[in-house]
C-alpha cells in the first residue's frame, strides 16, 4: 500500500458575526489572487490552500518552523459554523483534523464560542483561537506585535486577551498567545488577527502547520490507493444530474464507476458512481451552465460532488465508502447508532443531519433531558403521536425539539390538535433555553390554573374588527353568548377541534377571571393565530370533556350555562 500525508481538513467555528466567514473569504481570496501558480485544484465545499500559497503567505514565517514532514497543504471547509462542523463526523471523531474558533476579541467568548468549545471537546478535536477584529482596538498599530503596541493599546489588548484565557481556563484548555506557546498539544495557542485586513493570518496559516506536523502527522498519513472514505456534506439536486452528494473524502481514492454505499434514510444505498465533479476554475468558465467537470478519479483530502442513482435518502453527515453490499450493514450500524428510539418518557429530537443529532444528543444528555427518540430529517405525524404519548404521562416531556428542521403540514396540525409544541431553533443552545422557558411558562400557567375555579361551559362569539394581535398571544374582543367565559378554557371550535388556551380577560382594562352571558371583554389567546386556527365572527365554546361534562353538578348551573353545556356535549358526540 502506497501512504502519503494528506492535507489536514479544517474547518472554521465561532459565534456569529465574529468573522468566520471573513476569515474564510480572505483565505478563498489569495488562494484565487495565485492561481496563476498553477495547478490548483478547485473542490467542493471545500478549498484548498497548496503548500506554494501558504509558502507566499507566510514568507519568512514558515522557515522558523524547520518543517519536518511535507504537507501538500490546508484544507479548508467552505462553510462555516459547528452545524457544518458536526456534520463532517466519522466513526469515533470528526473528519476534521483541525479547527479555528473565531472569536471576536471585543465581545470574548459568547454563548455560541461556548457551545463550540463544547462540540470539540466532545469530539477531541484540536483547535487554535483566532482573537479577531484587533483593527478595532483603538490605536491599534497595524503589523506590530501585542508588546509592541503604545502603552495604553496595549494594555487594552491584554486585557482583552486575559479574559479569553480565563475563559478558556473555566473551560478546561490552558491557552497562550500562539509566540508564548511550546507545546501545542498541551496549550490552545491565540492568534490575534484581523480578518478584515489580513494581519495576523500569515501567523495563524503558520500555526495551523505547525499543529498539523507536530500531533497529527501519523493521522494525516492514509492510504492512496485504498478505498475512500468519506462524509456527505450536503445532498443537493443538481438540474440534470438528479440527486447529488457533496462528499468529504478524508481517506483513500474514489473512481468513476466505483460501486459505492451511502448511508441514508432506512437502508444505506448500495450504487455506482455515474460521475465524480469538481467545480470550473473561474477562468476556464466558459459556459456559466457547465458549473462542473468531470474527473475520472479522486484522492483524501478533497471534497467532491458524486453524481449516482438512488441518493434521494442520502443524509448529511452519513458515511460514503467505496466498497460493496458486504459493508452496508457496517454503514447501517454506524447510522443506527446514532439514531434511536426508546420506550421511556422523554423529549422528541429531530435534527437536520446525523452530525447535528449526535451533538445535541449529548448536550441534552449533560443537561439531564430525557430523550425518547433521536431521528433525521422532518418532524412527522408518527414524532408528533410519539410526544403526545409521553405528554399524557408527563406534560414537560410530551414535546417535539427540532433542530434547523421543520414540522410537515399533517404534523403541525396534529400536534396543534393534540396540543404537543414543536420548539424550534437553528442555534442549540438556545433551542434548549427556548424549551427551558417553555417549562417555566407552562407551570407559570399550571399554577394560575390551579387557584381558580373550574372551567364553566361558555360559548362566545370573536368579534370582527377587535383583532388586537393575530398571535404570540392572539388578543381579540369576544362578546358571550351564553354561560360563562372562564380564564385558562381551552376553546372548542364547532367541527370539535379543540385549540388554544384563554391566558388573561379583561373587562375595562381590569383583569378579570369570568365573563358573564352579554358581556363584551378583550382576551388573549395562546397557541393561536387568528386566521389559521381561528376566525373573526366565529363562534366557539370553552371545551369541557365528556368525562368532565358526566362530573359536573348540573344543579349547580344556571339555565344559559346549562343549554351551552348540552351544545358542547354534542358537538363532541358529533365529532
Ligand atoms: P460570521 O457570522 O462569523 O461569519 O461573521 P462575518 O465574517 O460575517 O463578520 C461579521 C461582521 O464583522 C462583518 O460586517 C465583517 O465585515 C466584520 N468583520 C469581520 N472580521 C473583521 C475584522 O477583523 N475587523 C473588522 N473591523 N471587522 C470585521
Amino acid at each position: 500500500m502506497t501512504t502519503e500525508t494528506r492535507e489536514p481538513i479544517i474547518s472554521v467555528l465561532g459565534h456569529v458575526d465574529h468573522g468566520k466567514t471573513t476569515l474564510l473569504d480572505w483565505i478563498r481570496g489569495s488562494v484565487v489572487a495565485s492561481r496563476e501558480a498553477g495547478g490548483i485544484t478547485q473542490h467542493i465545499g471545500a478549498t484548498d490552500v497548496p503548500f506554494e500559497v501558504v509558502q507566499e503567505i507566510c514568507g519568512e514565517l514558515l522557515k522558523k518552523l524547520k518543517l519536518k514532514i511535507q504537507l501538500r497543504g490546508l484544507l479548508f471547509i467552505d462553510t462555516p459554523g459547528h452545524e457544518a462542523f458536526t456534520t463532517l463526523r466519522k466513526r469515533g471523531g470528526s473528519v476534521a483534523d483541525l479547527a479555528i474558533l473565531v472569536v471576536d476579541i471585543n465581545d470574548g467568548l459568547m454563548p455560541q464560542t461556548l457551545e463550540a468549545i463544547e462540540i470539540l471537546k466532545q469530539y477531541k478535536t484540536p483547535f487554535i483561537v483566532a482573537a479577531n477584529k484587533i483593527d478595532m482596538i483603538r490605536g491599534w498599530v497595524q503589523n506590530e506585535a501585542p508588546q509592541k503596541q503604545p502603552e495604553d493599546v496595549r494594555a487594552e489588548f491584554y486585557n482583552k486577551f486575559y479574559t479569553i484565557v480565563g475563559k478558556l481556563s473555566e473551560k478546561g484548555f490552558e491557552s497562550d498567545l500562539y509566540s508564548q506557546v511550546s507545546d501545542f498539544t498541551k496549550q490552545v495557542a491565540i492568534v490575534p488577527i484581523s480578518a478584515k485586513t489580513g494581519e495576523g493570518i500569515p501567523e495563524l496559516l503558520m500555526v495551523l502547520m505547525g499543529l498539523a506536523q507536530q500531533y497529527l502527522a501519523k493521522k494525516l498519513t492514509v492510504g492512496v490507493d485504498t478505498p475512500a472514505k468519506g462524509t456527505i456534506l450536503e445532498v443537493k439536486e443538481e438540474r440534470g444530474l438528479g440527486t447529488t452528494i457533496d462528499v468529504i473524502i478524508y481517506e483513500g481514492t474514489i473512481h468513476k464507476n466505483d460501486t459505492i454505499v451511502v448511508g441514508a434514510r432506512g437502508e444505506p444505498v448500495v450504487t455506482k458512481v455515474k460521475a465524480l465533479l469538481r467545480p470550473h476554475a473561474l477562468d476556464e468558465m466558459r459556459d456559466p451552465e457547465q458549473k462542473f467537470k468531470s474527473v475520472n478519479s479522486v484522492y483524501a483530502a478533497s471534497g467532491v460532488k458524486i453524481a449516482a442513482p438512488g441518493l434521494e435518502n442520502a443524509i448529511a453527515g452519513a458515511p460514503v465508502y467505496v466498497g460493496d453490499a458486504k459493508i452496508a450493514e457496517d454503514v447501517k450500524k454506524e447510522i443506527e447508532g446514532i439514531e434511536f428510539s426508546k420506550d421511556i418518557n422523554g423529549v422528541v429530537v429531530k435534527t437536520d443531519t446525523l452530525g447535528s443529532l449526535e451533538a445535541f444528543v449529548k448536550m441534552l444528555t449533560k443537561e439531564g433531558i430525557a430523550i425518547r427518540k433521536g431521528g433525521i430529517g422532518k418532524v412527522h405525524k408518527l414524532d408528533v403521536i410519539d410526544a403526545s404519548t409521553v405528554k399524557a404521562h408527563n406534560k414537560y416531556l410530551g414535546v417535539i425539539l427540532a433542530f434547523n428542521t421543520s414540522a410537515l403540514d399533517d404534523a403541525k396540525t396534529h400536534a396543534s390538535d393534540s396540543g404537543v409544541p414543536i420548539i424550534s431553533n437553528k442555534v442549540i443552545y438556545r433551542l434548549i433555553e427556548d424549551y427551558r422557558q417553555w417549562i417555566k411558562d407552562e407551570r407559570e400557567k399550571e399554577k394560575i390554573i390551579s387557584e381558580k375555579t373550574a372551567i364553566a361551559p361558555g360559548k362566545f362569539r370573536i368579534l370582527p374588527k377587535h383583532v388586537f394581535r393575530e398571535s404570540k398571544p392572539a388578543i381579540v374582543g369576544v362578546e358571550v353568548l351564553g354561560g360563562t367565559l372562564t380564564l385558562g378554557a381551552r376553546i372548542l371550535k364547532t367541527n370539535g377541534r379543540v385549540v388554544g388556551r384563554i391566558k388573561t380577560m379583561q373587562l375595562n382594562k381590569e383583569d378579570i377571571k369570568s365573563a358573564k352571558a352579554g358581556e363584551k371583554v378583550a382576551i388573549s389567546i395562546e397557541d393561536v393565530t387568528i386566521g389559521r386556527q381561528l376566525d373573526e365572527n366565529e363562534i366557539v365554546y370553552t371545551f369541557i370533556s365528556l368525562d368532565e361534562i358526566k362530573e359536573i353538578k348540573t344543579e349547580e348551573l344556571n339555565e344559559s350555562e346549562l343549554n351551552v353545556l348540552r351544545e358542547i356535549r354534542d358537538i363532541q358526540k358529533n365529532k
